[in-house]
């Protein structure tokens, strides 16, 4: 666990500095700072064979080539802060990489492997103390410097070979706002909302899975910020302004008082937003528009339930096999699944398949991510539980069981080829006979199978897909990704990934009109249903059908309700034939200002 400089309440009165970020999650949160930060990684410590010494060594080498891009990465974001800011934090990090490349540190740690004959993260610790014990001695402030500088390269080091992750943040002080240069899907999914206040982090996009968790959790989240972490004192107070963008370290008497002012305006705005829950989504001239949730764990059913979703649209598995080192049994996942089943009391829930890969990773699987080239393109996703037989099997039969209680459709993700929809109906098959022959109670009728539209062979596949699909969500968020191959979760391009490109936008009203010929339903799921700046144009594409994070549902509907479906309908086809982004964008905003 690597979190060392923790919450102390008040903390120090340093001059107020604010930041700029990408806004992820709306919410304004106020609480004490507690910094994760590269300190304390436990590190493993055990002897290696004679013969093992090269592959260690390997090994360090490849935790050296890791931190040197994230060092790179970090340098890159500090272009974004102001000249003075970043001249010195570019030298902080020149500085630091130049420890990686061949220095007493590296030297020392590969010796050690080779003569003492002890694992890499070990050989760099001891060098790490040897050296700061022989600096610290000769009492010079310089080397007090240095000596920090290799202690915090160290750790970095040390925390790509033991692959720790940041974890739980059981021990902060309730109310606090979580800093850190990176913060993982599976570690946001860890973060209790009853304890932590809201996060901000150097690393990190939009359209990531962090920041889908961030809004699931309803936590006020800035990613994206650079010049966070060498601002910040532990304890310090610090604002999070997930609607703007925006992260204030020791905000000043009057910057307080103002978002103490817009935190109880925006939590009013949600008040007046609760009493739309039984209104039933219309729009103004009458046509009913399926509201559905996102669902990332089992936790968040009953809020779901209570918003009125008419279904569970999207139902992410990959909570089941994070923060864990085995993969979960089949009773296991059917136990999760089960709950979820039960608690929309009747209402449908859309059960995705496995979707690892990517920034989404799982340890147990990891054997598939470590070496490939390029995870966004990799073995991933459906093409993963193809080729790895029992990973599907165990989860069509924890579904099949979990179909049992209540309406359940099986959606897979990444699907480029009919061939995919069809092994898996075929699989379904085999493990319901299997489930049936043992005497397992499952539904008359199997679940419908559906393919996430999420990659452009998909969209412009769409029709040939209708055929042997039950139905289709469009995955926006990877659909905009894979068309525009701008990376979803990389701050460094954000301003590049725009869902209103020409390009991504005929993708949609391809899959749309493919679904509505072959008579399937078809759903958006992407991010993109949950910003009331696009409701108009996907309603006015065809789109009927919207799932998305539980927190975004009643503002949704508040859109939909004042809407006309002809008029959107009119305005999406002048959208349509519009080949300029700014253009399109224009008139999308144009027409949100007005209806
Ligand atoms: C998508 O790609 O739009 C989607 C809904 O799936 P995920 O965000 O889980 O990749
Ligand atoms: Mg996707």
């Amino acid at each position: 666990m690597r979190s060392e400089r923790h919450t102390k309440e008040g903390g120090a009165s340093a001059a107020e500095t604010r930041l700029e970020g990408l806004a992820v999650s709306p919410g304004i949160a106020i609480g004490p700072a507690y910094i994760v930060e590269a300190g304390a990684v436990p590190v493993p410590e055990y002897s290696i064979l004679a013969a093992e010494t090269v592959a260690e060594q390997e090994r360090l080498h490849t935790a050296m080539a890791a931190s040197v891009k994230q060092i790179d990465k970090l340098k890159v974001k500090a272009q974004g802060l102001p000249d003075a800011a970043a001249e010195e934090l570019t030298l902080l990090l020149d500085a630091h990489r130049s420890i990686l490349s061949g220095s007493r540190l590296i030297r020392g740690a590969e010796r050690r492997i080779a003569v003492d004959k002890v694992n890499a993260a070990l050989a760099v610790q001891q060098e790490i103390n040897e050296i700061t014990r022989q600096f610290t001695a000769m009492d010079d402030a310089y080397l007090a410097g240095r000596a920090q500088d290799v202690r915090e390269v160290g750790a970095r080091l040390i925390r790509n070979l033991t692959e720790e992750k940041f974890r739980a943040f059981s021990d902060v002080t309730p109310g606090s706002i979580i800093l850190a240069e990176d913060i993982t899907p599976a570690d946001t999914a860890l973060m209790d909302p009853e304890r932590i206040a809201g996060f901000a982090t150097v690393l990190g996009g939009p359209q990531g899975h962090t920041a889908i968790m961030a809004r699931s959790l309803g936590l006020p989240a800035v990613l994206g910020v650079p010049g966070l972490l060498p601002v910040l004192e532990p304890g310090q107070t610090v604002i999070v302004d997930g609607l703007e963008g925006t992260v204030v370290v020791a905000p000043d008497k009057a910057t307080l008082t103002k978002y103490r002012a817009r935190q109880a305006s925006h939590a009013d705005d949600r008040k007046r937003l609760a009493k739309l829950t039984n209104v039933a989504p219309r729009t103004r001239d009458g046509a009913l528009i399926g509201l559905h949730v996102n669902l990332e764990s089992p936790r968040e059913v009953e809020a779901a339930r209570q918003l009125g979703a008419d279904s569970v649209g999207l139902l992410r598995t990959e909570f089941l096999f994070m923060n864990r080192a085995d993969l979960p049994s089949e009773d296991e996942q059917f136990e999760a699944l089960a709950q979820v089943v039960a608690g929309m009391d009747g209402q449908p829930v859309t059960i995705r398949t496995l979707d690892v890969g990517g920034d989404k990773l799982a340890s147990a699987l990891g054997r598939y991510f470590t070496e490939a080239p390029n995870p966004a393109l990799g073995l991933r996703a459906i093409r993963l539980s193809l080729r790895d037989k029992p990973l599907l099997n165990t989860q069509l039969a924890a579904i099949l069981r979990a179909a049992a209680l209540g309406p359940v459709r099986v959606l897979l993700p990444m699907i480029t080829g009919a061939g995919q929809i069809r092994a898996v109906r075929k699989a379904m098959g085999v493990v319901a006979r299997r489930l049936r022959n043992k005497g397992v109670t499952l539904p008359d009728a199997l679940p419908p199978i559906g393919a996430m539209i999420e990659i452009p062979a998909a969209a412009l596949h769409a029709p040939a897909l209708a055929d042997c699909a039950d139905f289709f969500a469009l995955g926006t968020n990877d659909l905009v990704m894979y068309t525009l191959a701008i990376d979803r979760g990389d701050d460094q391009v954000a301003p590049m990934y725009d869902p209103l490109h020409p390009a991504v936008l005929k993708l949609v009203a391809h899959s749309v009109d493919a679904a509505e010929q072959a008579g399937i339903p078809i759903s958006v799921c992407g991010e993109i249903a949950g910003d009331p700046r696009f409701t108009a144009l996907l309603l006015g594409l065809g789109v009927r059908d919207l799932s998305m994070s539980p927190g975004s549902l009643l503002s949704i509907k508040q859109r939909l309700m004042g809407l006309d479906l002809a008029t959107a309908a009119d305005r999406a086809k002048l959208v349509l034939a519009q080949h300029d982004p700014g253009r399109i964008a224009a008139l999308v905003d144009d027409f949100n200002e007005i209806a």
